[in-house]
């Protein structure tokens, strides 16, 4: 059976979300308090119905007790937000997503017990200035101010070159940072062993410090252990 969930105010944020899960093959129940938003939205996902979602009886009418998962996307009216997450999760939703408007906004979701709390604004933003600083970087996500998980094509330079021999083998490895994924062609490599070959085309997604990656990206040597530039970070592959 098909995993169900249902979004919350269908402004841009919340239609996107809903469209994609509903692609992805979800049951989607969209709820917005305008009418004419729901109408806009006919045939687009399993249902979309007019309501107020900060009435517990409204929601308790749709049987929202019964979803695997409830992403409330209201942005602007942070009352109707409070209001209907701690709703759902009255109810009994196993996991409640909740989008946030500022840090108390985000600090009062995560009280009344919203299992995950998302700024799509500020996400965004962060993910614009890396791109926009490394034009290279396909995307990028934070994991604390000065740690991510980044996504680029390698550089010329460590082309042929196993992962190993790359300096890229693990965060203990000359980097420090741990190589995830490499997309080549439609296939992923998960967690690539240490021979891997890095071939033309691929995309690598790897996790470490900005600092570092920014280096990988760029196909900088490493850092030797005593902090000085190595040589054999400019090595390339004969063989
Ligand atoms: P976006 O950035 O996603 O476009 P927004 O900040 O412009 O959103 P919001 O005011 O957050 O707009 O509203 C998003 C949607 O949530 C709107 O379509 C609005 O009608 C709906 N909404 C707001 N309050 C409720 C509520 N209590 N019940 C149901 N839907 C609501």
């Amino acid at each position: 059976m098909a995993k169900q969930a249902v979004v919350i105010g269908l402004g841009r944020f919340g239609i996107g979300l809903a469209q994609e899960l509903y692609h992805l093959g979800f049951d989607v129940l969209g709820i917005d308090k305008n009418e004419q938003v729901v109408r806009d939205l006919e045939g687009q996902l399993t249902t979309a119905v007019q309501g107020d979602a900060t009435s517990e009886s409204v929601l308790r009418e749709l049987s929202i007790q019964d979803y695997d998962m409830a992403i409330v996307a209201i942005g602007a009216d942070i009352q109707a937000s409070i209001m209907s997450t701690l709703l759902l999760k009255n109810l009994g939703i196993a996991q409640v997503v909740a989008r946030s408007n500022n840090p108390l906004h985000a600090r009062t979701l995560e009280r009344i017990g919203a299992d995950k709390v998302i700024n799509p604004e500020q996400d965004a933003g962060v993910r614009l200035a890396h791109a926009l600083f490394n034009p290279d970087v396909q995307d990028y996500l934070s994991i604390t101010s000065n740690y991510g998980i980044s996504r680029f094509h390698p550089a010329e330079r460590l082309i042929g070159l196993t992962l190993e021999e790359a300096g890229l083998s693990g965060t203990r490895d000359r980097y420090g940072i741990t190589v995830l994924a490499i997309r080549r062609g439609r296939e992923p490599i998960l967690l690539p062993a240490k021979d891997e070959i890095i071939a033309k085309g691929d995309i690598l997604f790897v996790a470490g410090r900005d600092d570092m990656l920014d280096k990988v990206r760029k196909g900088e040597p490493p850092p030797a252990r005593n902090g000085a530039v190595t040589r054999e970070g400019a090595a390339t592959r004969t063989g």
